[in-house]
């Protein structure tokens, strides 16, 4: 069976940035999760960075924190310990949440702070990409559950 490796917040661990969780609500989580398909994992937290955090953007190819510090060491970090569980766990399947600079599938910040997205993939959604794992969206799971049907 299929493992996934699924955003640690989307099930609901208080990783985020700001100390909160961004559990999804949708039927078929419950039944992965009984199947025990997860490997949970946040890529901030295993990168170095404290919860909470910082909300963090990219500018330039570099992850800048609000408080203006340069981040991208930790988020490559995390990226690339995604990538070794991936590989440790032969995980082609990942779900992860939108927009964050390290989560984000389809869209991130644009690096200004002030709340405007724009089309482009966080450091680790990007690393798993363009090493052959397919990366979802909560958004996207419609297409995940069609993948995994196949
Ligand atoms: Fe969630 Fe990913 Fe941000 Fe961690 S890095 S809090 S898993 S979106």
């Amino acid at each position: 069976m299929e493992k996934i490796l699924i955003s640690s917040c989307l099930l609901g661990l208080p990783v985020r940035y700001d100390g909160k969780s961004q559990a999804i609500l949708h039927p078929q989580i419950n039944l992965w999760r009984n199947e025990n398909r997860f490997v949970m994992f946040c890529p901030e937290v295993a990168g170095g960075l404290a919860t909470p955090r910082p909300s963090a953007e990219i500018r330039r190819g570099r992850v800048v924190t609000c408080t203006n510090k340069d981040v991208t060491k930790e988020f490559k970090t995390g990226a690339a310990k995604a990538l070794g569980l991936c590989n440790e766990h032969a995980i082609r399947f990942a779900l992860l949440k939108e927009s964050s600079p390290s989560c984000g599938r389809n869209t991130i910040y644009d690096g200004s702070h002030s709340g405007i997205k724009i089309q482009g993939m966080g450091l680790t959604a990007k690393l798993l990409m363009e090493n052959q794992i397919r990366v979802f969206s909560e958004n996207q799971i419609p297409a995940l559950i069609k993948v995994l049907a196949i």
